[in-house]
């Protein structure tokens, strides 16, 4: 008999978007039970590493507009992001930025005791809110003291969710490992909200805490929903060196740059009008081209790198509003950005893809909801502008909640739990990992398959370099690497680590499929050999369903509303 575990809401994930679900669910009714499930401690959910800031518009006696923001936005996403979508997110981020406020968020201030706004890549009006350069830390710290204050709100920490149950039409519940004990669980439910963040470890050289692995969007992929636009990953231009860890666009938008091997200010050739301050797909493309050119420096580790200089700003300033940066330079590759440049490079640092929903984020499942980086309701397009995805996690968190809760309240009560998927997952995660035997080790193969896709799915693509990364990722899956070596019940991180990589293979499977099959240039997909963007066959987006024999490729509709498809110059 497996332990089961009743409750009415079930969230996965406990970044910004689980947290604000959580919040807004337990709000609108104060009577339904909600778990909020997580295989890590809540503050260590990648959320709470966000550094530069979230976008709002609220200074429209200053010249800021909502239209400026939503503009900018489909212009960032390239003319893939929907437009109403867009305008759904800015629209409704003013009220998210006081509500947090109000819930006791520490923004930072301006002079006139005004909350704090700094520059960003894409934007024409400096509309990152921000609180040091520790944003996703303090809104965390906010949100989950909020949580508090509800008494059907309840924390799953460290449980590991593996799949999501369904009947084929309507979502039953979940299955999932207690790590403390080794026990394995059903959840039953009325609804879900899936919120389990990006998956940028697929990349070896990534932003990304370690536990930002696929599972999440897998475990959707495998009861039947679509994975939207995964071929759009975005690299952020300045992860340091050795480390990858992020230097945040705030260090360019308080007013750094970045310079080649002859002291140029190279952005000047490439984005004459926003310089550094151009969308990230742009200076990573740009920092690339340098680098292929000659004009890169070398990394001690041989790696080719680029400088980051933010020393003009002087150490004061840096203290006062980028001391993480500080740290982070100082602690990982031992400089003081006060006093010598950074050495950086592009780094995965996010999936425009993810889940497929509609404006609302709800799923083809009735009763299943995804939010946040977890989820693709197309609000970045092609590529994601900075300080939009805290954004997107605190607005669609509250969308979700707020209507996974009313579908509880006013809902029928559940389908039959078809017991023989528990009796099928335990078999998949058991029999096919757990007691699985083999000699390659899941690590060197982890570590194999991420350095594929920083090789062969980088910065820049072609056909040649993304068909080898689909064989040679196929042909590393088949080596014998599902077993788990460590047979202890509590706390197996091994098996945990195993399920992970199993859940690798088929989204990167997935990204690779979308990038051969998206023969254009087009926000963060930049293939050399089709340099143009492609209206006339590419104005759509990407949907890839689970088989078990080969995934299976559709299309989707993009939503226009006002701004009609033009060139993008910054
Ligand atoms: C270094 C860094 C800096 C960033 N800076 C900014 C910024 O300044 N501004 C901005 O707008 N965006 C920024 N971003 C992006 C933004 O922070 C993220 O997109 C966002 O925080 C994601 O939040 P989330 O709630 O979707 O998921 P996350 O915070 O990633 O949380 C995912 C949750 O899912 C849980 N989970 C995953 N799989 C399972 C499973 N199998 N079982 C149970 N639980 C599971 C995890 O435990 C975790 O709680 C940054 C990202 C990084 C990596």
């Amino acid at each position: 008999m497996v332990n089961s575990i009743e409750k009415d809401l079930l969230i996965v994930g406990s970044g910004l978007a689980g947290l604000r679900a959580a919040i807004q669910a337990a709000k609108i009714a104060p009577h339904i039970k909600i778990a909020v499930i997580s295989k890590l401690q809540v503050m260590r959910s990648h959320s709470v590493s966000a550094e530069g800031g979230t976008a709002a518009v609220l200074y429209p006696e200053d010249g800021d507009t909502i239209e400026s923001h939503v503009y900018d936005t489909v212009k960032g996403s390239d003319f893939l992001g929907d437009q109403d979508v867009i305008e759904k997110l800015v629209s409704e981020m003013p009220s998210e930025v006081y509500q947090l406020e109000h819930w006791g968020m520490p923004w930072s201030r301006r002079e006139d005791g005004r909350i704090g706004q700094r520059n960003f890549g894409g934007y024409s009006f400096p509309r990152a809110t921000f609180a040091q350069d520790k944003v996703g830390f303090y809104e965390m710290q906010t949100l989950y003291d909020t949580c508090q204050k509800f008494d059907n709100i309840e924390f799953y920490n460290e449980w590991f969710v593996t799949s999501v149950v369904h009947d084929g039409q309507r979502f039953c519940g979940l299955t999932a490992i207690e790590m403390s004990s080794g026990t394995f669980y059903t959840f039953k439910a009325k609804a879900l909200i899936i919120a389990t963040g990006g998956a940028g470890r697929v990349y070896s050289f990534s932003t990304y805490a370690l536990a930002s692995t696929p599972d999440g969007l897998d475990m959707a992929y495998r009861a039947g929903m679509a994975l939207k636009d995964m071929e759009f990953v975005q690299f952020h231009p300045t992860g340091i060196l050795p480390s990858g860890i992020l230097i945040t666009e705030g260090a360019r938008g308080e007013g750094g740059y970045l310079l080649n091997n002859k002291g140029e200010r190279f952005m000047k050739k490439y984005a004459p009008s926003k310089l550094e301050l151009a969308s990230r797909d742009v200076v990573s493309r740009a920092m690339i081209t340098e680098i292929n050119e000659g004009r890169g420096y070398k990394h001690d580790t041989g790696v080719d790198c680029l400088k980051l200089d933010l020393r003009h700003l002087g150490k004061e300033l840096i203290i006062q509003k980028l001391p993480a940066i500080r740290e982070i330079s100082l602690k990982f590759s031992g400089i003081d950005p006060a006093d010598e440049p950074v050495d950086v490079r592009p780094v995965c640092h996010y999936m425009m893809g993810g889940i497929h929903t509609n404006i609302d984020g709800a799923t083809e499942i009735q009763g299943v909801w995804a939010a946040g980086e977890a989820a693709c309701n197309s609000v970045h397009g092609a590529n994601r502008l900075g300080a939009n995805s805290t954004a997107e996690c605190l607005v669609w968190g509250k969308i979700t909640g707020e209507l996974a809760a009313k579908y509880i309240v006013e809902g029928k009560a559940p389908p039959p739990f078809p017991l023989h998927l528990v009796t099928t997952e335990e078999k998949r995660i058991y029999d096919g990992i757990f007691r699985g035997t083999g000699g390659a080790n899941p690590y060197e193969v982890r570590q194999e398959l991420t350095e594929i896709m920083n090789n062969k799915a980088y910065v820049f693509r072609t056909e040649t370099d993304l068909v080898e990364g689909l064989k040679l990722v196929r042909e590393l899956r088949q080596k014998t690497w599902k077993h788990v070596d460590d047979k202890a019940k509590e706390y197996n991180t091994n098996f945990t680590n195993v399920m992970e990589l199993d859940s690798m293979f088929r989204v990167a499977e997935v990204i690779l499929m979308g990038a051969i099959w998206r023969k254009e240039s087009r926000g963060a997909h930049a293939r050399t050999d089709y340099p143009d963007r492609d209206d006339k066959n590419f104005l759509t987006h990407t949907l890839v369903y689970y088989d078990t024999k080969e995934p299976v490729m559709k299309t989707h509709p993009v939503t226009i509303t006002k701004y009609k498809p033009v060139e993008r110059k910054y």
